[in-house]
């Protein structure tokens, strides 16, 4: 008998199992499938190997601009709310914790950067602080101790710092989906959708496992829906530029998550150092910015998916390289490359990057987890030959395509309020949003 559903959802990271929870919790769709490559949920970008398990919501971040930083703290409060709601209070520490976050200013010109952002966003925040050295030292020590007296430093301390295992947020959004009466939810691990079929009433979902039909598909595949969405024949003038992100570690010498300064216009997040939610006698710090050639990290056979995604024409080549010519795109990048270099790249990742967070740190205090981090999938608008700052969501014809750079994991329960607006739209079914807003908002 063939499988038809009203949706089918390819991918179950934190993203696709957002959707599967926010489908069958607010919306009067009948039947949900979520199909994954994996032999479980959030194997990549979203297990917290991979990622800085930081609830972003925009006050440390000081490329965001003002609008840009109150939408992510709208759409990371989603799930903030959702935590405090949905999980139970025996897993709750296994999937967020509280703890002290702040953004760190070194030297005149930072700190009158931090003042700024601090006026224009302290509105949206109104636990935001701005410390000096003092209360700093209480604080944080480590930030101060072995600087130059006269030396300034200064920070944005945040009542909004959490970190998150995000890998357990998607266990739970399953398990809540779960609980929805009078649905058919189906979950299939170990099947990787292979082609995607239009025909005249439904979607073909082929897998190893079968031929699913389905009304609407929504590509929650992270870096590889860029990868469908061009198999479909759609927007060929979008490419990614697979970035990696690695870290290295050392013990527990800070008591919370800081934060460096950055400039707008960078995509990447300054290296900045974060503890471990899965192991509390560790920071972690990065994640540096490698370019790569694959869509998963560490998996060679992924090399040519990657270049599927990639057009070689001339406009593609002249956008890229306008991209990285810039000069601070091209600084980081050359810094950061070297990194990873054995002996060499931990001598100059301490000397440029650690130290600027703990003065006093050693080349003897950290070391590089090669197993860790991810691949930040960064499109690349060929014909403005830039790069799009944030999510990019395709919305066409009966399928969603999301691909879900940083903060995508914190906008997971955003992305998904607006996919079940235009998916509930397009199906002509209810979609409950003020239950949503009730329930999240
Ligand atoms: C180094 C790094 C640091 C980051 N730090 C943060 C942070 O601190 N805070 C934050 O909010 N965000 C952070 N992010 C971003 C965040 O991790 C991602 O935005 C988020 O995890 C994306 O989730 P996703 O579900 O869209 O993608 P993924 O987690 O990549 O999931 C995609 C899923 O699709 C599946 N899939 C792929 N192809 C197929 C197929 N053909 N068939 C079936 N299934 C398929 C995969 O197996 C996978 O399970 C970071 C990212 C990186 C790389």
């Amino acid at each position: 008998m063939e499988k038809v559903y009203d949706l089918v959802i390819v991918g179950g990271g934190i993203t696709g199992s957002a959707l599967l929870f926010a489908a069958s919790r607010y919306t009067d769709i009948k039947s949900i499938l979520l199909l994954e490559k994996y032999d479980r949920l959030a194997t990549l970008n979203s297990s917290a190997r991979s990622n800085s398990q930081t609830l972003h919501v925009g006050d440390v971040e000081t490329n965001y601009s003002p609008e840009k930083a109150l939408k992510v703290k709208e759409e990371a409060t989603f799930l903030l709310n959702y935590t405090k709601k949905f999980v139970e209070d025996y897993e709750r520490e296994k999937v967020i914790q509280e703890c002290q976050k702040m953004v760190l200013g070194v030297g005149e010109e930072e700190t009158e950067l931090l003042a700024k952002t601090y006026e224009s966003i302290s509105a949206g925040y109104p636990g935001l602080k701005m410390i000096g050295r003092n209360e700093l030292e209480a604080l944080e020590p480590r930030t101060v101790k072995g600087r130059q007296k006269g030396e300034k430093v200064s920070a944005l301390l945040s009542d909004m710092g959490y970190m998150l295992n995000f890998g357990n947020v998607a266990e739970t959004f399953l398990k809540n989906a779960l609980l929805s009466k009078g649905k058919k939810i189906d979950v299939k691990f170990n099947t990787p959708v292979t082609k995607v079929e239009r025909g005249d009433d439904y979607y073909s979902v082929h897998t190893h496992d079968g031929v699913f039909k389905a009304s609407f598909v929504a590509f929650e595949a992270g870096t590889y829906s860029l990868y469908f969405a061009k198999k479909l024949g759609y927007d060929r003038g979008l490419s990614i530029l697979a970035i990696g992100g690695g870290y290295y570690f050392s013990k527990r010498l800070l008591k919370g998550k800081v934060y460096r300064v950055q400039h707008g216009g960078i995509p990447f997040a300054a290296i900045h150092a974060d503890p471990d939610i899965t192991n509390p006698n560790v920071i972690r710090y990065g994640p540096t910015v490698t370019l790569e050639v694959e869509l998963e990290k560490g998996h060679p056979e992924t090399v040519p998916d990657y270049l599927r995604t990639f057009n070689t024409d001339a406009k593609n080549i002249a956008a890229i390289n306008r991209i990285l010519m810039n000069e601070d795109i091209k600084r980081i990048i050359d810094n950061n490359m070297a990194y990873s270099l054995p002996v060499i790249g931990k001598h100059r990742f301490v000397d440029n990057e650690a130290k600027k967070i703990i003065p006093s740190i050693k080349y003897d205090d950290i070391w590089m987890d090669k197993s860790t981090g991810g691949i930040r999938p960064q499109i690349v608008d060929e014909n403005k030959g830039t790069l799009v700052l944030g999510e990019a969501k395709l919305q066409k014809e009966g399928m969603i395509f999301n691909i879900t750079p940083s903060p995508g994991a914190s906008s997971c329960l955003g992305s998904a309020l607006d996919d079940i607006a235009y998916i509930s739209k397009y199906l002509d079914a209810k979609f409950d949003r003020q239950a949503f807003m009730t329930e999240l908002g």
